[in-house]
């Protein structure tokens, strides 16, 4: 069988036996993986402290190609992120990358750019220069970005229409604003404030252009932002079919 090393974050660590441990992986070759680490709840493990949630590492894995938890051999640690678990907001705002990413990214499903954000992301809340849930809400956009889930923000999705001024509405099955006469055929839509759906237009457009949004939040009020978490809650709670366990916090 071969062996690989591979890019991870760890985003979910569970215990098997009295000494051996399942992780979890983003991976950056091949989305998620799920291994088991023999021996990895000894003191004196092979793996050290690198099976941490959260880590980022390099690791070195016997892939099962026939499916199955692939074996562990051994790990390094590349990047530690010792502030952010240090404070709690920061914290919060990993763990929720953690559990989008363990959620959403599906095995042999490889997403290097995902990847990339997401360690950019730890690194920004442990950098503590962001606000952490402002900082999500990039993370988010990223993230639906990558897996095809782009919310269209600039004109009707039904007629094209380009999106007027004033309040307009969000319809999540079709994942973008609706004009009034369009919004009749749609089952679950939202409204939105301009000041929302308009920063939510220039963040993804930030994205999409290889900057990062926060020259377009550093100039938004609170309450513009909190509409935007909350609109971006709803919809990634749509498009999966249940609330991530830590948007209670972010939308706060
Ligand atoms: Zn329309």
């Amino acid at each position: 069988m071969p062996l690989e090393t591979v890019d991870a974050l760890v985003v979910r660590v569970s215990d098997w036996s009295e000494t051996s441990r399942i992780v979890t992986l983003f991976t950056r070759q091949h989305g998620k993986m799920r291994a088991l680490a023999k021996g990895g709840r000894r003191l004196r493990s092979p793996f050290e402290s690198s099976l941490d949630l959260l880590n980022h590492d390099r690791m070195v894995l016997i892939r099962k190609l026939t499916g199955g938890l692939h074996l562990l051999t051994e790990s390094s640690q590349v990047g530690r992120f010792s502030f952010l678990k240090r404070d709690l907001e920061a914290l919060n705002g990993a763990y929720l990358v953690a559990e989008l990413l363990g959620d959403w990214v599906e095995e042999n499903d490889p997403h290097p750019a995902l990847f990339d954000a997401a360690v950019t992301c730890l690194q920004d809340l442990d950098g503590g220069a962001w606000q952490p849930k402002d900082r999500l809400v990039v993370f988010e956009l990223k993230l639906l970005l990558e897996l095809g889930y782009r919310p269209e923000l600039s004109g009707c999705v039904g007629c094209g229409k380009r999106a007027e001024r004033g309040v307009a509405a969000f319809a999540f099955a079709s994942g973008g604003l609706v004009c009034r006469e369009c919004r009749r055929s749609q089952r679950g839509w939202r409204e939105l404030q301009e000041s929302c759906w308009k920063l939510a237009g220039a963040l993804v457009a930030d994205l999409e252009a290889g900057r990062d949004g926060s020259g377009e939040l550093g100039s938004v009020e609170e309450a513009t932002r909190r509409e935007v978490r909350r609109w971006l809650g709803e919809y990634l709670s749509w498009i999966r079919g249940r609330r991530p366990r830590l948007l209670g916090w972010q939308e706060g």
